[in-house]
């Protein structure tokens, strides 16, 4: 006997046994109790969720010999004949494979003929939106005046493709991600009555995956199951599923928040080393920086974090040793810089000197503390003592012609042009004498190369640069102007 696999031996059979969806289930249970029940419904949402379970269950309550029913028999020969695909009152059709405008001559055709004694004649249409606009207007005439004892279901993961006209006839409901508590709790409830072992970490490793999807889920679990049987380790899950350890990610991590590139650059080496796609680790990277953003301004962050207690736990510990702007920066740094993963001709070289340059991101403090010491200088204090230079007139803009970033650098003076609020007295040394009205190049080009050299200034420069190339990956087009316009 051939292996059935999961999804199709789990696939419920009353609205009852549908993971999650109950918003949908209790109102269709309703109508069918009072015998309101539209007839064209629209099951919109994600790949994997239950809108065919819930299409079939439907017909079934609908045409079960005990019908209308909440609990069809499933013994019936309509119950059977549904579930087989063989019942002549229920037609499914698979939207992709009928576009053609035969097609669509043939379903109204098949419309006409009548049901069996006491039975509905039940459409369920598959993926709706791929229907050719001919197409959508023979359905439109039919669900204008439908024939009687007739129930179309259609399903769509797009609905938007939907022509407003068509979907304006239907009764829609819209099934949602299924969320990870309610994953976990139906894949505990199949793995142990399948008898499968397995930790709840690979679990949570294939809760990760699928985005809110049942059906993929269940598919993670048949590989498994075929790999490795009934008892499952966690390093088998991870080779078969390619899931990417955490200890590997948190290798990276913390050198990187250490602003250690070296060490960050070897970690990410020999994760590159495991044969682990350069896109995928930068993917999961991204992830696990994004929970150390959550758990920063989250306090009990469980629900959003799809990782067991004591892993949360780990992840709220290290993120309290950093603010948020820290993770909220490498997780900017990251995005760009992964998003150009595609296009690089090495990936995996491209990935490295990212990481690198998360490991060399100033930290916000000192990007604070750079502020504060600009904001000094213009003020005409002497900058906090790491500038280790006395008050040389510099500003970000002393480079010239670089677009201002929206770093939260107040717009200081250009070197040409002194603060009127700078003090007399405590004008930098050699600063010359007091300012010509008439313009001097030579001496503006000596300030500037004065200024380019003071350390405080080099610093602020390399930290825009990078801010820049940052920020342009989000401008929405070359030239265009920054949020706060132009400052000249
Ligand atoms: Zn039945």
């Amino acid at each position: 006997m051939s292996y059935e696999v999961l999804a199709r031996r789990w696939r419920p059979q009353t609205f009852e046994e549908v993971t999650g969806q109950t918003h949908v289930t209790t109102t269709l249970g309703n109508g069918l109790r009072t015998g309101k029940l539209s007839h064209a419904i629209l099951l919109a949402g994600p790949r994997g969720v239950g809108k065919t379970s819930i299409a079939r269950i439907l017909a079934r309550s609908l045409n079960c010999d005990e019908g209308p029913t909440l609990k069809p028999c499933g013994r019936c020969s309509s119950c059977v004949e549904i579930a087989n695909s063989t019942s002549l009152d229920v037609q499914e059709i698979d939207a992709a494979s009928h576009t053609g405008v035969d097609n669509v001559r043939e379903l109204r055709d098949s419309i006409r003929y009548v049901a069996a004694p006491g039975k509905h004649r039940i459409f369920i249409i598959d993926e709706v939106h791929m229907l050719s606009q001919a197409a959508f207007n023979a359905l439109l005439k039919t669900l204008e005046e439908p024939p009687p004892r007739s129930l179309f279901i259609f399903a769509t993961t797009d609905p938007q493709k939907i022509p407003v006209t068509v979907l304006s006839r239907m009764q829609r409901f819209d099934l949602k991600r299924l969320g990870s508590a309610e994953l976990l709790a139906r894949l505990r409830q199949i793995t142990s009555s399948e008898g499968i072992e397995l930790p709840e970490s690979v679990l949570r490793g294939i809760i990760r995956e699928v985005e809110g999807s049942l059906r993929d889920a269940l598919t993670l679990l048949d590989r498994l199951v075929s790999g490795f049987g009934s008892s499952i380790t966690e390093e088998a899950a991870n080779t078969v599923l390619e899931l990417v350890d955490r200890r590997i990610l948190l290798d990276v991590l913390d050198p990187v928040l250490a602003q250690d590139p070296a060490a960050a650059l070897s970690a990410i080496r020999r994760a590159l080393e495991k044969g682990i796609a350069p896109t995928r680790l930068a993917a999961d990277l991204l992830e696990e920086v994004r929970h150390h953003v959550i758990a920063s301004i989250v306090d009990e962050p469980g629900e959003l974090i799809q990782l067991g207690q004591e892993e949360v736990t780990e992840i709220a510990r290290r993120a309290r040793k950093h603010d948020v702007e820290t993770f909220q920066r490498l997780f900017r740094v990251l995005l760009n810089r992964s998003q150009e993963l595609g296009l690089a001709s090495r990936p995996d070289h491209a990935l490295e000197l990212a990481v690198v340059r998360l490991a060399t991101l100033p930290s916000s403090e000192a990007l604070s503390s750079l502020i504060a010491r600009l904001e000094a200088l213009e003020s005409g204090g002497s900058p906090a003592p790491e500038g280790g230079g006395s008050g040389a007139r510099g500003s970000p803009r002393a480079g010239g012609g670089r677009p201002r970033p929206a770093t939260g650098f107040r717009g200081s003076a250009g070197p040409e042009s002194p603060s009127p609020r700078r003090s007399e007295t405590s004008k930098p040394p050699g600063a010359g004498a007091a300012p010509s009205p008439r313009r001097d190049p030579a001496r503006e080009a000596r300030l500037r190369a004065e200024a380019k050299s003071h350390p405080l200034v080099r610093e602020v420069m390399d930290v825009l640069d990078a801010e820049i190339h940052e920020i342009r990956t989000y401008a929405p087009a070359p030239g265009a102007p920054t949020a706060d316009g132009d400052p000249s």
